[in-house]
């Protein structure tokens, strides 16, 4: 019997996943609950190395000219404007993209279903919702709901990529260890244009103040404007039309309201699974970890999941590798996000919200500092762009 692998989720990680197994001409069968590709604005950039791997199957070339080339990304003061700016192009020995690429997500996972068109052996059922999954020693078994019906699949191994509430990672009983930030995340966007008003405005902007600080990035139609609520407001409150035009003309004001096309309001939590593998059941993205986006590792990191997870995959079932080299993805990839996703994302925070004015010139001094030196410069893009975090998964056995 051929192999047959069982995908949870058509989010960017099982899109991927199913395209690097389907490229090796593995069956695939990938489960997505909802009836179509997602198309909402969540990730907006791709760091380098995500370019590099997605580049492999030619995808970078397909999203490359859908997005913006950012070369440039900025921490800012809200009052003060630049604190340093850093140029990716330091990065030219690092990496055959030396930028990061400010594209919408719902671009890749339509880019991918483009090419899984041509693969037969690769099937994705919509609106169809995985309830449990279990195991025996030779094969795994998923129950799922589609359209009133009860659908039974068998598969060798399985990939929980269904996202942050996943119900692989539930069914198996693995604990989704973490917090939850008290203030939830707005994200506005407005075709109104930033650049034309706030001097030498990168696509990429990081700006902090002690009251309320918020990230600029530019996608090619609009402008995306991230800020943190507090924990006393209610959900109502922060989404009126008020409450909206006060943030944004706050932030700059301007003669008219702001026109905002979509207004997003959700929970940060700060999340990775006690396990990525349980025996024949494999978690990837945000089934086994979550973080806050500043600094755009979620997407990315699930991405590098798909890579690193379906590489030993591919070992263990078409070179009879032994199935042990799938812990080794649990050591890299958990590992990862812990110590390299979760902590940047953490401290990034911690940073920009930063209220202790000695603190707050410490910080801001050091990443003048950092972006007056090439040499340091390019550390800090390493690590900023996940080069780094790839680096350290390749030295964990
Ligand atoms: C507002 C916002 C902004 C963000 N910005 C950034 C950013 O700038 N950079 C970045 O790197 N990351 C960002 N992220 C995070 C990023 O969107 C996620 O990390 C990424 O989508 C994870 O991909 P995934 O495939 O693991 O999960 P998802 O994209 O969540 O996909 C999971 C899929 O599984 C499906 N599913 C769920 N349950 C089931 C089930 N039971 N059965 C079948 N299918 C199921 C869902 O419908 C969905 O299609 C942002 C997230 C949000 C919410």
């Amino acid at each position: 019997m051929k192999p047959h692998i069982l995908i949870a989720g058509a989010g960017p990680v099982g899109m991927v996943s199913a395209l690097v197994l389907g490229h090796a001409g593995v069956a695939v069968t990938l489960l997505e609950g909802a009836s179509a590709l997602s198309m909402d604005l969540r990730a907006s950039t791709f760091h380098p190395p995500t370019l590099d791997m997605l580049d492999r199957y030619g995808l970078s070339k397909t999203i490359v000219p859908q997005g913006l080339v950012a070369r440039y990304t900025q921490q800012r003061d809200r009052h003060e404007g630049v604190i340093a700016q850093f140029d990716m192009e330091l990065l030219k020995n690092d990496t055959a993209h030396p930028f990061r690429l400010q594209c919408e997500q719902w671009k890749l996972t339509e880019a991918i279903a483009q090419q899984l068109k041509a693969m037969p052996h690769v099937k994705v059922l919509f609106d169809t919702k995985v309830e449990s999954v279990s195991q025996t020693a030779d094969g795994v078994q998923m129950v799922a709901q589609c359209q009133g019906e009860t659908l039974r699949l068998q598969g060798d191994y399985l990939i929980g990529a269904d996202g942050a509430w996943s119900a692989v990672r539930r069914s198996a009983e693995i604990e989704f260890e973490g917090f939850t930030y008290p203030e939830r995340f707005l994200v506005l966007s407005t075709d109104f244009e930033f650049a034309d008003h706030l001097p030498q405005l990168s696509y990429v902007n990081y700006c902090s103040d002690p009251k309320e600080w918020c990230v600029l990035l530019r996608v090619p139609t609009l402008w995306r404007v991230l800020f943190p609520t507090r924990p006393d407001e209610s959900d109502e409150a922060v989404m009126t039309d008020e409450a909206v035009q006060a943030r944004l003309q706050n932030l700059l004001p301007q003669a008219q309201p702001y026109k905002t096309i979509h207004r997003t309001l959700y929970k940060v939590h700060q999340r990775v699974a006690r396990q990525f593998r349980r025996g024949r059941i494999l978690l990837a993205g945000d089934s086994a970890h979550i973080n806050n986006p500043l600094g755009g590792m979620g997407m990315n990191g699930g991405v590098h999941d798909a890579f690193n997870l379906c590489e030993k995959l591919l070992a263990v079932i078409q070179q009879g590798q032994d199935e042990s080299l799938l812990d080794r993805y649990e050591r890299q990839r958990r590992t990862i996000a812990i110590e390299y996703i979760n902590a940047s994302t953490a401290r990034n925070k911690q940073e920009i919200e930063e209220r202790d004015p000695v603190q707050r010139k410490k910080t801001q001094d050091a990443l003048r500092a950092t972006a007056a030196d090439p040499a340091a410069a390019r550390a800090y893009l390493r690590k900023t762009s996940m080069l780094d975090a790839l680096e350290r998964a390749q030295a964990i056995a």
